[in-house]
């Protein structure tokens, strides 16, 4: 039977790539959203549409899924994966970073549920995967903003688990530890830059972006009367 289609976004590098790859060798059609359409193009994936996407842009982002299934029917599987990270003290970090990361990490979020849920709704079946981070769970030093909006990704996963669940429609949060991936590429400030590499170091850079991935399967192909609720992950080795 064909399989039904699962939206990445943030499918150009890191957790998303590797999520890409992943669902890809299942047999999902994929719907591949990031601002770099060159590096979804290069994975070359099959039945893989691969749309220039600004998350934070809802017109755009909703035309793409519109056209995706279209194509390949109704999404089943929202992964919200897209994400920037920029780590400061709070008096010394741009309000436009501020911004940046509210507008990314928690509108991004909303704008890819809100294209989503009412089919998912009335279909009586789907799945979204908020990809937030043990920074949802405690606060790090220089995290402010950044623990801002994993905690608000939490708080709103956690409520609309509860509406979406009496539809049959699955809500899961991801909460990984530190993953191997670009994410460092955000972070400007060199000295918290060098702190930070300096511990990905010490536990061998942490979880590979593929055990995301594998997480990810997992909770998408249990049967949909089970759901995850969340998943919070690190290497054995990272202890705090
Ligand atoms: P990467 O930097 O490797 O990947 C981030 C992805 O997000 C890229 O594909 C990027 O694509 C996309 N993206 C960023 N901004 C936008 C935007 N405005 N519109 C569309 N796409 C966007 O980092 P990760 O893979 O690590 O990050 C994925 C998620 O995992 C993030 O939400 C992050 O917070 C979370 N996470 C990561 C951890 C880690 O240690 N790496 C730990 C915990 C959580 P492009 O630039 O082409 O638009």
């Amino acid at each position: 039977m064909k399989k039904p289609l699962v939206i990445i976004t943030g499918a150009s590098s890191g957790i998303g790539k590797a999520a890409a790859i992943a669902f890809s060798k299942e047999g999902y059609p994929l719907l591949l959203i990031a601002r770099r359409k060159e590096l979804l193009e290069q994975l070359q994936l099959p039945e893989a549409i691969c749309a220039q996407v600004d998350v934070t842009d809802f017109e755009s982002l909703n035309n793409a899924i519109k056209a995706a299934e279209a194509q390949y029917g109704p999404a089943d599987l929202l992964i919200n994966n897209a994400g920037i990270m920029p780590l400061d003290k709070i008096y010394d970090q741009p309000l436009t970073d501020q911004y940046n990361l509210i507008d990314i990490n928690i509108k991004g979020v909303l704008n890819g549920i809100h294209a989503v849920v009412n089919g998912m709704k009335e279909r009586c079946h789907g799945t979204i995967i908020n990809v937030s981070s043990v920074a949802g769970r405690y606060t790090f030093a220089n995290h402010s903003v950044y623990c801002g909006t994993k905690y608000a990704v939490h708080a709103i996963s956690e409520e609309i688990r509860k509406e979406l669940g009496q539809f049959n429609v699955r809500v899961s949060v991801l909460a990984p530890a530190i993953v191997d991936t670009n994410l460092l590429t955000s972070v400007k400030n060199a000295n918290i830059l060098a702190s930070y590499q300096a511990t990905k170091k010490e536990i061998d850079n942490g979880l590979k972006p593929e055990d995301l991935a594998a997480m990810m399967l997992y909770v998408y192909q249990l049967p949909q009367r089970i759901a995850i609720k969340e998943l919070v992950t690190s290497a054995t080795n990272q202890l705090c």
